[in-house]
């Protein structure tokens, strides 16, 4: 995909989430589309954007969990990852039941779309309201 599709696509996505195309929110957003399935950190996002204050990023992130075009993914430090979502996320209707890797040597955090997190049963008296799974070892780069 071109940066110009890219940039179509971003500005489509805000749209849709009835979001105004602001040129910050396409700078975030266009981050996670140039590198897809790839989790980003706050901190990756603040070094990236050099311009941009901390409390934009935190708030243009937090707009996009909540509009379905972000989700989160919890890393082993308690730092919260963000990852670009499938269409079919909606505001407010996450369906990332997949599993997200984490590579132990390059410290890449991916999205595993095609492997949806088994279901566990749990005990009598007890409701999941979330279940997520993340899988650390070496990726597909490392381990050439
Ligand atoms: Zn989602
Ligand atoms: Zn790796
Ligand atoms: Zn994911």
């Amino acid at each position: 995909m071109s940066d110009t599709n890219n940039i179509d696509k971003i500005g489509q996505l805000l749209r849709q989430g009835g979001m105004s195309v602001t040129e910050k929110r396409v700078q975030i957003l266009h981050l996670f589309f140039a590198q897809p399935g790839n989790a980003l950190r706050h901190a990756d996002i603040e070094q990236q954007l050099g311009s941009m204050d901390r409390v934009t990023i935190y708030r243009t992130l937090h707009t996009f969990l909540e509009k379905g075009l972000l989700h989160t993914i919890p890393n082993a430090d308690g730092t919260a990852m963000y990852a670009l979502c499938k269409d079919e996320c909606h505001e407010g209707h996450h369906h990332d039941d997949h599993v997200h890797f984490l590579c132990s040597q390059c410290g890449v955090t991916i999205c595993l779309d095609g492997i949806v997190v088994p279901q566990v049963k749990l005990p009598q008296g007890y409701a999941a309201r979330q279940m997520e799974m993340v899988i650390s070892g070496t990726c597909q780069t490392c381990n050439i």
